[in-house]
């Protein structure tokens, strides 16, 4: 609408009212009132509307002086060192001072690095122009297993860019003794099954006796053999699904009456009672039954094999308890005997766990040990009755099923005195 018009608009608008006062007669101050009051109004209506301002921005002016690439290396976690001409150094960023806190602009390499394999890899990288890389150990502060690539640019300069394998190390490490244990564990049934077979073919081919007790002993070790396959097997299925944490509910209190039925004719043939104290009303849990289970009975079993014959092992169990409250952490055997926690449970506030106990009056484990319980393969005392029958895997079952289901696992004990071992599990609400 032009100008003009509008105007006219607004003219219209305010004339409205003072025709009213010759039509209708009504008051002319209340007609001028109303007339202004329309015109006003008129004028806000046809008021363009702008449409609202973009807000400018001020570009950021892009730095060309290398400062924001130097910002980046800055915070990276792993070291980088920038060598220019005549080897000296010209950036290290504060991952690489902390291994080499010589650092000051324009040193020569060879006065900051000191590693032989590093200096070298740089040497070979200049002379063929080409990216070399070399794996090499620091010894101080502490352990650690590195791989340093030397870089040339095209500026002349060369970068070194390091990366801490130390963990891929460790692990790797790990798996090499695990299959050492393993293999070890196997070979020592099977080459008693092996004597055996070649006796029976042997000497004692026409005795019928000695055939047997070989015969026996034969059946004794594969059994120990299937244990140890079958311990495996559980471990490896339940780290492939660590990062599950169960949904499911199930009632800890059957679970532990099940598992004592049948333990019965282990504890009563070895002449060992299991007391169980347990609340009236069943307790609900978030677990997978079958692992929680086999919680149950590596601990009950143990205990029946650790106590002497005519006591009795104690199983209980606490149907709510906050990881903050005092009964989470408590020392069943006093404050005095040593305690150990395998597995930390988290400490989300709103979490609730009940909390399972089994206790018994055996020889105890000297605390030495203590810390290494869980361990797959670790016996306090090879060569004794754990070692016939046991595979030195039972607590680190116990222990990656805790972990799974986000509870907590320790252990307190004193020798001479008895051995508790507590389980948090997370109550289903
Ligand atoms: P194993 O199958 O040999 O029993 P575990 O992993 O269950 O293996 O236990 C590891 C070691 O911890 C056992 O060999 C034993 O030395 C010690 N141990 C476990 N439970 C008890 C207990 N209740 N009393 C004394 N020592 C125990």
């Amino acid at each position: 609408m032009t100008r003009t018009r509008k105007i006219i608009a607004v003219l219209v608008a305010a004339m409205g009212p003072l025709v009213l006062v010759v039509l209708a007669r009504i008051p002319l101050g209340g007609a001028l009132w109303a007339s202004a009051g329309m015109a006003v109004l008129m004028a806000l209506i046809l008021r363009p509307i702008r449409p609202p301002t973009a807000r400018v921005t001020t570009p950021v002016p892009v730095r060309q002086d290398g400062h924001a690439a130097q910002e980046v290396l800055g915070i990276l976690p792993d070291p980088v060192i920038v060598v220019g001409a005549q080897e000296r150094v010209e950036f290290a960023n504060p991952a690489a001072c902390a291994i080499y806190p010589g650092f000051e602009p324009g040193i020569l390499l060879s006065l900051l690095v000191r590693h032989p394999e590093v200096l070298a890899v740089a040497g070979r990288a200049r002379i063929k122009g080409a990216v070399q890389e070399v794996r090499f150990a620091l010894r101080r502060p502490s352990e650690r297993f590195l791989r340093v690539m030397a870089l040339p640019l095209k500026t002349g300069r060369m970068a070194l860019v390091f990366q801490d394998e130390t963990e891929l190390h460790r692990a790797e490490h790990m798996r090499a003794g695990f299959l050492a244990n393993v293999s070890h564990e196997l070979r020592t049934p099977l080459a008693s099954l092996s004597g055996y077979i070649d006796t029976l073919g042997g000497h004692a081919k026409d005795d019928a006796a000695a055939q047997e007790r070989f015969l026996a002993i034969m059946a004794d070790q594969a059994a120990r053999m299937g244990r140890l396959i079958d311990d495996l097997l559980s471990l490896s299925r339940i780290e492939m699904d660590a990062h599950l944490a169960p949904k499911t509910q199930m009632d800890l209190n059957a679970a532990l009456s099940d598992v004592k039925d049948a333990l019965t004719p282990v504890f009563t043939a070895r002449g060992v009672q299991v007391q169980m104290e347990l609340p009236a009303a069943p307790v609900y849990i978030l677990g997978e039954r079958d692992q929680v289970i086999q919680v149950i009975q590596n601990l009950i079993d143990n205990a029946i094999k650790y106590t002497p014959k005519g006591q009795n092992v104690t199983v209980s169990l606490m149907a709510d308890v906050r990881r903050q409250s005092p009964g989470f952490d408590q020392k069943a055997l006093g404050e005095n005997a040593p305690r150990l926690q395998i597995v930390e449970a988290p400490r989300d506030p709103g979490q609730r766990f009940v909390m399972l106990e089994v206790r018994d009056p055996g020889p105890g484990i000297p605390a030495e040990h203590l810390p290494r319980l869980g361990e797959r393969f670790y016996r306090v005392e090879a060569g004794k009755t754990s070692e016939r029958t046991g595979t030195g895997l039972g607590l680190a079952i116990v222990k990656h099923i805790i972990n799974r289901h986000r509870g907590g696992f320790s252990v307190q004990s004193q020798p001479g005195v008895g051995t508790v071992f507590t389980v948090a599990l997370p109550r289903a609400q």
